[in-house]
């Protein structure tokens, strides 16, 4: 990332999702890490953790879980559809502007 004169980055909003294959905590030690050696030293990484969301085929109803527990919590039904939460994404960065 090239730093822009009269800015500073202040964080770094990043979304884990629960089916993205990352690991939070492994995620945040390692991008303090590289905060650390770059030109940005004081940024701080903010991880936020997604949800698995999911959908019934068999009523439509929509749901989330952070247990992967599968069932429709209305019908029972284990046909359900995957609608979120694979994503690993840079959400936002938080710059302040400094006078040159
Ligand atoms: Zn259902």
């Amino acid at each position: 990332m090239q730093r822009r004169p009269g800015s500073r980055l202040l964080a770094v909003n990043v979304v884990v999702g629960a089916l993205s294959g990352a690991d939070p905590e492994s995620l945040d030690f390692a991008m303090q890490l590289v905060a650390a050696d770059s030109d940005w030293p004081g940024a701080k990484v903010h991880i936020r953790g997604e949800p698995l969301a999911l959908q019934c085929r068999a009523c439509g109803h929509a749901f989330e879980t952070r247990k992967f527990e599968l069932a429709c919590p209305k019908c029972a039904s284990l046909d359900v559809e995957v609608t979120g939460g694979r994503d690993l994404r840079l959400e936002s960065l938080e710059v302040q502007e400094v006078d040159a």
